[in-house]
Protein backbone atom coordinates (compact mmCIF):
# COMPACT_ATOMS: atom_id res chain seq x y z
CA UNK A 1 0.00 0.00 0.00
CA UNK A 2 0.90 3.72 -0.74
CA UNK A 3 2.05 5.51 2.32
CA UNK A 4 0.21 8.29 3.35
CA UNK A 5 1.76 11.30 4.25
CA UNK A 6 1.16 13.07 6.93
CA UNK A 7 0.49 16.86 7.07
CA UNK A 8 -1.33 17.31 10.09
CA UNK A 9 1.48 18.03 12.70
CA UNK A 10 -0.84 20.95 14.19
CA UNK A 11 -3.37 18.53 15.47
CA UNK A 12 -0.56 16.18 16.60
CA UNK A 13 3.02 14.87 16.19
CA UNK A 14 4.17 11.39 16.08
CA UNK A 15 5.53 10.26 19.28
CA UNK A 16 9.17 10.28 19.29
CA UNK A 17 10.20 7.04 19.57
CA UNK A 18 13.20 8.20 22.08
CA UNK A 19 9.85 9.79 24.43
CA UNK A 20 8.60 6.23 24.31
CA UNK A 21 11.47 4.35 24.96
CA UNK A 22 11.82 6.73 28.02
CA UNK A 23 8.36 6.18 28.86
CA UNK A 24 8.21 2.71 29.02
CA UNK A 25 9.90 1.86 32.68
CA UNK A 26 6.78 4.08 33.72
CA UNK A 27 4.43 2.55 31.79
CA UNK A 28 4.92 -0.21 33.70
CA UNK A 29 6.18 0.58 36.74
CA UNK A 30 3.84 -0.48 39.62
CA UNK A 31 2.42 1.87 42.45
CA UNK A 32 0.92 4.93 43.37
CA UNK A 33 3.19 7.66 43.42
CA UNK A 34 1.33 9.17 46.35
CA UNK A 35 2.35 5.69 48.35
CA UNK A 36 4.81 6.32 50.91
CA UNK A 37 7.08 2.94 49.96
CA UNK A 38 9.64 2.79 48.00
CA UNK A 39 7.21 2.03 44.84
CA UNK A 40 5.38 5.21 45.43
CA UNK A 41 8.53 7.42 46.17
CA UNK A 42 10.39 6.25 43.36
CA UNK A 43 7.84 7.49 40.70
CA UNK A 44 6.96 10.45 42.74
CA UNK A 45 10.77 11.54 42.39
CA UNK A 46 10.39 11.24 38.84
CA UNK A 47 7.21 13.20 38.29
CA UNK A 48 9.63 15.64 40.74
CA UNK A 49 12.56 15.48 38.64
CA UNK A 50 10.40 16.12 35.34
CA UNK A 51 8.47 19.31 36.74
CA UNK A 52 12.11 20.45 37.70
CA UNK A 53 13.06 19.95 34.11
CA UNK A 54 9.96 21.71 32.27
CA UNK A 55 10.52 24.45 34.71
CA UNK A 56 13.80 25.28 34.17
CA UNK A 57 13.34 25.28 30.19
CA UNK A 58 10.90 27.82 30.18
CA UNK A 59 12.17 29.97 33.45
CA UNK A 60 9.48 29.27 35.27
CA UNK A 61 9.57 27.61 39.53
CA UNK A 62 8.98 24.23 39.52
CA UNK A 63 5.66 25.02 41.66
CA UNK A 64 4.74 26.79 39.28
CA UNK A 65 3.80 24.12 36.97
CA UNK A 66 0.94 21.93 37.33
CA UNK A 67 0.23 18.66 35.77
CA UNK A 68 -3.06 18.33 33.46
CA UNK A 69 -4.31 16.15 31.04
CA UNK A 70 -3.65 17.95 27.74
CA UNK A 71 -4.36 21.59 27.11
CA UNK A 72 -7.93 21.91 27.04
CA UNK A 73 -7.52 21.11 30.62
CA UNK A 74 -5.15 23.61 31.17
CA UNK A 75 -7.10 25.72 29.55
CA UNK A 76 -9.96 25.27 31.94
CA UNK A 77 -8.25 25.62 34.87
CA UNK A 78 -6.81 28.51 34.13
CA UNK A 79 -10.07 30.46 33.20
CA UNK A 80 -11.95 29.13 36.26
CA UNK A 81 -9.19 28.67 38.65
CA UNK A 82 -9.18 32.72 38.30
CA UNK A 83 -12.88 33.48 38.23
CA UNK A 84 -12.98 31.25 41.26
CA UNK A 85 -10.10 32.75 42.91
CA UNK A 86 -10.28 36.52 41.88
CA UNK A 87 -13.67 36.68 41.48
CA UNK A 88 -13.12 38.13 37.92
CA UNK A 89 -16.27 39.71 36.32
CA UNK A 90 -14.62 40.71 32.80
CA UNK A 91 -12.64 38.62 29.98
CA UNK A 92 -11.60 39.90 27.46
CA UNK A 93 -10.77 37.39 25.17
CA UNK A 94 -9.56 36.97 21.44
CA UNK A 95 -11.94 35.73 18.70
CA UNK A 96 -9.81 33.15 17.49
CA UNK A 97 -9.27 31.48 20.70
CA UNK A 98 -9.14 27.20 20.53
CA UNK A 99 -12.25 26.08 21.54
CA UNK A 100 -10.96 25.01 24.52
CA UNK A 101 -11.14 28.22 26.01
CA UNK A 102 -13.85 29.57 23.93
CA UNK A 103 -16.17 27.20 25.40
CA UNK A 104 -15.27 27.51 28.89
CA UNK A 105 -15.77 31.64 28.79
CA UNK A 106 -19.08 30.60 27.45
CA UNK A 107 -19.62 28.39 30.41
CA UNK A 108 -18.32 30.80 32.82
CA UNK A 109 -20.74 33.51 31.57
CA UNK A 110 -23.61 30.78 32.14
CA UNK A 111 -22.52 29.72 35.39
CA UNK A 112 -20.74 32.44 36.95
CA UNK A 113 -22.67 35.42 35.51
CA UNK A 114 -19.08 36.59 33.50
CA UNK A 115 -19.12 38.96 30.80
CA UNK A 116 -16.99 38.59 27.75
CA UNK A 117 -15.71 41.00 25.21
CA UNK A 118 -14.06 39.84 21.99
CA UNK A 119 -11.13 42.06 21.49
CA UNK A 120 -11.28 43.07 17.67
CA UNK A 121 -8.59 41.50 15.15
CA UNK A 122 -7.24 42.55 11.52
CA UNK A 123 -7.75 40.42 8.47
CA UNK A 124 -4.54 38.56 9.29
CA UNK A 125 -5.97 37.28 12.53
CA UNK A 126 -3.90 40.00 15.01
CA UNK A 127 -5.11 41.53 17.77
CA UNK A 128 -6.16 45.27 17.96
CA UNK A 129 -4.00 46.68 20.97
CA UNK A 130 -5.28 49.86 20.56
CA UNK A 131 -9.00 47.80 20.86
CA UNK A 132 -7.81 45.99 24.07
CA UNK A 133 -6.54 48.96 25.80
CA UNK A 134 -9.75 50.67 25.31
CA UNK A 135 -11.42 47.60 26.70
CA UNK A 136 -8.97 47.36 29.72
CA UNK A 137 -9.87 51.38 30.83
CA UNK A 138 -12.91 50.61 30.52
CA UNK A 139 -13.09 47.30 32.35
CA UNK A 140 -9.19 47.07 34.46
CA UNK A 141 -8.41 43.95 36.39
CA UNK A 142 -9.66 41.61 33.43
CA UNK A 143 -8.57 38.41 32.59
CA UNK A 144 -7.25 38.69 29.15
CA UNK A 145 -6.64 35.59 27.43
CA UNK A 146 -5.05 35.51 23.72
CA UNK A 147 -3.28 32.31 22.47
CA UNK A 148 0.63 32.68 21.15
CA UNK A 149 -0.06 30.66 17.77
CA UNK A 150 -2.96 30.35 16.22
CA UNK A 151 -3.70 26.97 15.45
CA UNK A 152 -5.96 26.95 12.50
CA UNK A 153 -3.94 29.72 10.77
CA UNK A 154 -0.81 30.14 12.45
CA UNK A 155 -0.82 34.02 13.06
CA UNK A 156 1.44 35.07 15.92
CA UNK A 157 0.25 37.34 18.55
CA UNK A 158 2.74 40.38 19.69
CA UNK A 159 2.39 38.39 23.77
CA UNK A 160 5.09 40.48 25.16
CA UNK A 161 2.85 43.24 24.39
CA UNK A 162 -0.51 42.59 25.15
CA UNK A 163 1.41 41.30 29.03
CA UNK A 164 2.86 44.94 29.48
CA UNK A 165 -0.27 46.10 28.82
CA UNK A 166 -2.31 43.66 30.73
CA UNK A 167 -0.49 44.21 33.65
CA UNK A 168 -0.33 47.73 33.43
CA UNK A 169 -4.15 47.71 34.08
CA UNK A 170 -3.55 45.73 36.86
CA UNK A 171 -5.26 42.67 34.50
CA UNK A 172 -4.35 38.74 34.40
CA UNK A 173 -2.66 37.02 31.39
CA UNK A 174 -3.47 33.66 30.11
CA UNK A 175 -1.71 32.44 27.13
CA UNK A 176 -2.39 29.45 25.65
CA UNK A 177 0.94 28.41 24.03
CA UNK A 178 0.37 24.88 22.96
CA UNK A 179 0.99 25.64 19.46
CA UNK A 180 4.55 27.24 19.99
CA UNK A 181 6.15 25.08 22.91
CA UNK A 182 8.00 22.92 20.66
CA UNK A 183 9.43 25.92 18.66
CA UNK A 184 11.57 26.29 21.97
CA UNK A 185 9.98 30.13 22.21
CA UNK A 186 8.14 29.97 25.42
CA UNK A 187 10.36 31.95 28.74
CA UNK A 188 8.29 33.13 31.36
CA UNK A 189 11.18 34.98 33.32
CA UNK A 190 10.87 38.26 31.78
CA UNK A 191 7.72 37.86 30.46
CA UNK A 192 4.29 39.05 32.50
CA UNK A 193 1.96 36.07 32.04
CA UNK A 194 0.02 34.94 34.24
CA UNK A 195 -0.59 31.59 32.49
CA UNK A 196 0.36 29.59 30.22
CA UNK A 197 -0.98 26.15 28.62
CA UNK A 198 0.71 23.12 26.72
CA UNK A 199 0.19 19.77 25.37
CA UNK A 200 3.04 16.94 25.24
CA UNK A 201 1.16 15.55 21.78
CA UNK A 202 2.14 19.38 20.12
CA UNK A 203 5.73 18.68 20.63
CA UNK A 204 6.50 14.58 19.96
CA UNK A 205 5.07 13.61 23.60
CA UNK A 206 2.51 11.61 24.22
CA UNK A 207 -1.39 12.41 24.26
CA UNK A 208 -3.14 13.27 27.20
CA UNK A 209 -0.60 14.97 29.33
CA UNK A 210 -0.47 18.48 29.82
CA UNK A 211 0.99 21.55 31.78
CA UNK A 212 -0.16 25.11 33.10
CA UNK A 213 2.38 27.03 33.95
CA UNK A 214 0.18 29.47 36.38
CA UNK A 215 2.40 32.59 38.41
CA UNK A 216 0.62 31.99 41.43
CA UNK A 217 -1.71 29.35 43.04
CA UNK A 218 -5.58 29.65 42.41
CA UNK A 219 -8.27 27.24 42.75
CA UNK A 220 -8.17 23.88 41.84
CA UNK A 221 -10.28 23.13 38.90
CA UNK A 222 -10.39 19.53 39.54
CA UNK A 223 -11.59 18.55 43.15
CA UNK A 224 -10.45 15.20 45.24
CA UNK A 225 -7.08 13.94 46.63
CA UNK A 226 -4.54 16.35 47.21
CA UNK A 227 -1.93 15.62 44.68
CA UNK A 228 -0.10 18.38 43.08
CA UNK A 229 -0.10 20.57 46.15
CA UNK A 230 -3.95 20.35 46.21
CA UNK A 231 -4.02 22.21 42.60
CA UNK A 232 -5.20 19.49 40.66
CA UNK A 233 -6.55 15.98 42.12
CA UNK A 234 -6.02 12.69 40.28
CA UNK A 235 -3.43 10.52 40.50
CA UNK A 236 -1.09 11.18 38.49
CA UNK A 237 0.04 10.17 34.69
CA UNK A 238 3.72 9.55 35.72
CA UNK A 239 4.63 7.86 31.96
CA UNK A 240 3.09 10.87 30.72
CA UNK A 241 4.95 13.09 32.61
CA UNK A 242 8.49 11.69 32.19
CA UNK A 243 7.63 11.71 28.14
CA UNK A 244 6.33 14.84 28.46
CA UNK A 245 9.90 16.66 30.35
CA UNK A 246 11.74 14.70 27.44
CA UNK A 247 10.20 15.94 24.63
CA UNK A 248 10.45 18.95 25.67
CA UNK A 249 13.82 19.26 26.02
CA UNK A 250 14.49 17.29 23.14
CA UNK A 251 12.48 20.44 21.46
CA UNK A 252 14.79 23.48 23.78
CA UNK A 253 17.53 21.78 23.00
CA UNK A 254 16.99 21.03 19.14
CA UNK A 255 14.91 24.34 17.96
CA UNK A 256 17.40 26.22 16.29
CA UNK A 257 17.33 23.94 13.69
CA UNK A 258 13.95 22.75 14.32
CA UNK A 259 12.32 26.02 13.18
CA UNK A 260 14.75 26.55 10.49
CA UNK A 261 13.79 23.41 8.92
CA UNK A 262 9.89 24.32 9.11
CA UNK A 263 10.77 27.60 7.48
CA UNK A 264 12.37 26.06 4.75
CA UNK A 265 9.36 24.12 4.51
CA UNK A 266 6.85 26.57 4.54
CA UNK A 267 9.04 28.94 2.09
CA UNK A 268 9.38 26.02 -0.44
CA UNK A 269 5.36 25.53 0.13
CA UNK A 270 4.26 28.91 -0.44
CA UNK A 271 6.41 29.10 -3.50
CA UNK A 272 5.01 26.31 -4.79
CA UNK A 273 1.70 26.64 -4.44
CA UNK A 274 2.08 30.27 -5.48
CA UNK A 275 3.56 28.81 -8.55
CA UNK A 276 0.65 26.09 -9.33
CA UNK A 277 -2.41 28.68 -8.56
CA UNK A 278 -2.37 32.17 -9.66
CA UNK A 279 -5.28 33.21 -7.30
CA UNK A 280 -4.32 31.08 -4.38
CA UNK A 281 -5.56 32.85 -1.13
CA UNK A 282 -3.99 31.94 2.34
CA UNK A 283 -5.14 32.78 5.53
CA UNK A 284 -3.49 34.60 8.03
CA UNK A 285 -0.21 35.93 8.16
CA UNK A 286 2.04 33.96 6.67
CA UNK A 287 5.58 35.39 6.98
CA UNK A 288 8.36 34.46 8.40
CA UNK A 289 7.94 36.94 11.86
CA UNK A 290 4.39 36.92 11.79
CA UNK A 291 3.54 33.46 11.53
CA UNK A 292 3.83 29.86 12.77
CA UNK A 293 6.90 27.80 10.87
CA UNK A 294 4.51 25.05 10.42
CA UNK A 295 1.48 26.06 9.56
CA UNK A 296 -0.23 27.04 6.35
CA UNK A 297 -3.69 27.48 5.61
CA UNK A 298 -5.30 28.69 2.17
CA UNK A 299 -7.73 28.05 -0.13
CA UNK A 300 -7.66 27.54 -4.04
CA UNK A 301 -10.26 29.50 -5.66
CA UNK A 302 -10.62 27.18 -8.81
CA UNK A 303 -10.90 24.35 -6.81
CA UNK A 304 -13.97 21.85 -8.25
CA UNK A 305 -14.41 20.01 -5.74
CA UNK A 306 -15.86 22.39 -2.99
CA UNK A 307 -15.74 21.43 0.63
CA UNK A 308 -15.35 17.41 -0.48
CA UNK A 309 -11.21 18.81 -0.99
CA UNK A 310 -10.20 17.14 1.79
CA UNK A 311 -11.71 13.88 1.38
CA UNK A 312 -10.30 13.87 -1.99
CA UNK A 313 -6.98 14.80 -0.56
CA UNK A 314 -7.04 11.96 1.97
CA UNK A 315 -7.96 9.09 -1.03
CA UNK A 316 -4.66 10.57 -2.55
CA UNK A 317 -3.33 9.92 0.80
CA UNK A 318 -2.57 13.21 2.32
CA UNK A 319 -4.10 13.74 5.81
CA UNK A 320 -4.65 17.50 6.10
CA UNK A 321 -7.27 19.27 7.93
CA UNK A 322 -9.47 22.35 7.14
CA UNK A 323 -10.11 23.51 11.11
CA UNK A 324 -9.06 22.58 14.46
CA UNK A 325 -9.29 18.91 14.96
CA UNK A 326 -11.27 19.45 17.72
CA UNK A 327 -13.92 21.18 15.73
CA UNK A 328 -13.67 18.87 12.47
CA UNK A 329 -17.03 17.07 13.68
CA UNK A 330 -19.06 19.77 13.92
CA UNK A 331 -21.08 21.46 11.25
CA UNK A 332 -20.09 25.14 11.37
CA UNK A 333 -17.55 25.82 9.62
CA UNK A 334 -14.33 27.32 11.54
CA UNK A 335 -15.01 30.22 13.64
CA UNK A 336 -11.38 31.53 13.02
CA UNK A 337 -11.72 32.06 9.13
CA UNK A 338 -15.18 33.76 10.07
CA UNK A 339 -13.57 35.95 12.63
CA UNK A 340 -11.25 36.93 9.65
CA UNK A 341 -14.01 38.14 7.31
CA UNK A 342 -13.44 34.19 5.30
CA UNK A 343 -17.26 34.53 3.63
CA UNK A 344 -18.36 30.48 5.43
CA UNK A 345 -18.71 29.10 1.51
CA UNK A 346 -15.11 29.61 1.24
CA UNK A 347 -14.07 28.74 4.62
CA UNK A 348 -15.40 25.48 4.24
CA UNK A 349 -13.03 24.76 1.00
CA UNK A 350 -10.04 25.90 3.64
CA UNK A 351 -7.00 23.37 3.59
CA UNK A 352 -4.46 23.23 6.61
CA UNK A 353 -1.04 21.83 6.03
CA UNK A 354 0.85 21.47 9.10
CA UNK A 355 4.34 19.65 9.27
CA UNK A 356 7.34 19.12 11.55
CA UNK A 357 10.47 16.66 11.85
CA UNK A 358 10.39 13.68 8.98
CA UNK A 359 8.58 16.01 6.30
CA UNK A 360 10.85 16.92 3.55
CA UNK A 361 10.29 18.66 0.16
CA UNK A 362 9.49 15.31 -1.86
CA UNK A 363 6.65 14.91 0.61
CA UNK A 364 5.32 18.36 -0.05
CA UNK A 365 5.92 17.68 -4.06
CA UNK A 366 3.74 14.60 -3.76
CA UNK A 367 1.10 16.49 -1.94
CA UNK A 368 0.92 19.62 -4.84
CA UNK A 369 0.52 16.53 -7.31
CA UNK A 370 -2.69 15.62 -5.17
CA UNK A 371 -3.86 19.33 -4.91
CA UNK A 372 -3.48 20.16 -8.95
CA UNK A 373 -5.89 17.18 -9.86
CA UNK A 374 -8.62 19.48 -8.09
CA UNK A 375 -7.68 22.28 -9.71
CA UNK A 376 -9.25 23.68 -13.53
CA UNK A 377 -6.12 25.95 -13.64
CA UNK A 378 -3.50 24.34 -16.30
CA UNK A 379 -0.83 23.09 -14.37
N1 LIG B 1 -5.16 25.04 22.44
C1 LIG B 1 -4.68 25.00 21.19
C2 LIG B 1 -4.18 26.26 20.55
C3 LIG B 1 -4.66 23.80 20.48
O1 LIG B 1 -4.21 23.77 19.22
C4 LIG B 1 -5.15 22.64 21.11
C5 LIG B 1 -5.20 21.36 20.38
O2 LIG B 1 -5.29 21.32 19.18
C6 LIG B 1 -5.62 22.73 22.44
C7 LIG B 1 -5.60 23.94 23.06
C8 LIG B 1 -6.14 21.53 23.15
O3 LIG B 1 -5.08 20.67 23.55
P1 LIG B 1 -5.35 19.14 23.89
O4 LIG B 1 -5.57 18.45 22.60
O5 LIG B 1 -4.10 18.68 24.57
O6 LIG B 1 -6.51 19.08 24.80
Amino acid sequence: MRESIYLDYAASTPLDPEVEAHMLPYLRAVGNPSSIHALGRYLRAAIEESRAIIAELIGAEPGQIIFTSGGTEADNHALWGSVETWSIQHILYNPTEHHAVLHTIESLCRLRGVQAHPIAVDALGRVDLDHLEELLRRYPRSLVSVMYANNEIGTLQPVQEIASLVQSYEGYYHCDTVQVMGLGWVEVRNWAVDFIAASAHKFYGPKGIGFLYRRRPIRSFITGGSQERNQRAGTENVAGIVGMAYALKKAYTNSESYVSHLLSIKSYLIEQLTHAFSEIVFHGDITARGGHPGILNFRIPSNQLGNLVLIHLDIEGICASGTSACASGSEHPSHVLEAIGIPSEYAQEAIRFSWGIGIEKEHIDRALRALRSISYEPA
